[in-house]
């Protein structure tokens, strides 16, 4: 960035007044391997469907020590888990405090961001900044969970854009459930990337019904290992996936998305966006059959 654009400001971690980086909010290996990945060297968020966005949100947030450090989570968690197991739809690896960290950088930085007012977020962002500056895991009282999202080929019971959303896109959320049958006023960190779920769970501070799910100081992760989320999560989970199936776009992004198409079409066509399209696609048709 040229110099004249830097803002001088206090770091959000660590508190320094100084010039503050441009930090991504998710982190930046996940729109480079979504733009290598989906075919077009554009992304489409779900906060605004109907505007093509080349890169994910980013704000001034922390000065360089702060963001080399949470580039060392990234790079860690982008190299051991992330790529193997979207090169290999499986991956098995040994962890210890950094990806607690990772998980907890997340939270913390979206939190942050989006200006959350709740006093029980702020406390938690508060615990989460002493645990992410001093790499303190153990000061952390908050439970954090990890979850890989499986390819499910063909299981029509799942949500219309069950495959872009989960493979191809992020999302993140404050979520609060509202369902009177589970757990209502149970409020968690909803990060989801492509192929991984993360919460941070907040109030309660640690949350039942996970298996096979939480993040230890140190451990093993196995993607096949079986695993399981409560229902309060799996309500919003599934929510937010039939929001996304549910998106029309405008006439102007269809127009922009299908010249898009015919100008790359065989670097489309070899793409995981356009294959999770067509999966979503034929298990649409699979429903309607069966329906009519
Ligand atoms: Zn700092």
């Amino acid at each position: 960035m040229p110099e004249r654009n830097r803002k001088i400001d206090r770091c959000a971690l660590c508190g320094e007044r100084t010039v503050l980086e441009v930090s991504h909010i998710i982190p930046k290996f996940v729109p480079d391997w979504m733009k290598k990945n989906g075919g077009t060297p554009f992304l489409t968020s779900l906060a605004n469907p109907q505007k093509r966005e080349q890169d994910g949100d980013k704000t001034t947030l922390l000065c360089r020590k702060c963001e080399q450090k949470f580039c060392v989570w990234e790079t860690k968690f982008a190299n051991e888990i992330f790529y193997p197991f979207h090169k290999h739809e499986k991956v098995i690896c040994s962890y210890d405090g950094w990806l607690h960290l990772f998980v907890v950088s997340l939270a913390w930085r979206f939190g942050v961001y989006v200006k959350e007012k709740d006093e029980r977020v702020l406390s938690a962002l508060e615990v989460w900044r002493k645990c992410l500056l001093d790499e303190a895991i153990e000061d952390d009282i908050y439970d954090h969970h990890i979850f890989f999202i499986l390819k499910n080929e063909n299981d029509p019971s799942l949500p219309d854009g069950y495959d872009m959303y989960n493979f191809t896109h992020y999302d993140e959320a404050i979520a609060l459930d509202s369902n009177e049958k589970t757990h209502q006023g149970w409020l968690y960190m909803f990060i989801h990337i492509p192929g991984f779920i993360f919460c941070s769970c907040i109030d309660p501070i640690i949350q039942e019904d996970w298996f096979g799910t939480l993040i230890l100081p140190k451990g093993k992760l196995d993607s096949n290992a079986p695993r399981s989320i409560p229902d309060h999560v799996k309500v919003q989970y599934i929510s937010r996936i039939e929001r996304y199936g549910g998106i029309r776009y405008s006439p102007k992004r269809m127009e922009q998305i299908t010249k898009s198409f015919r100008k790359n079409e065989q670097q489309v066509k070899q793409s995981l966006g356009y294959k999770m399209g067509l999966r979503d696609l034929s298990r649409a048709a699979l429903k309607k059959g069966k329906k009519g």
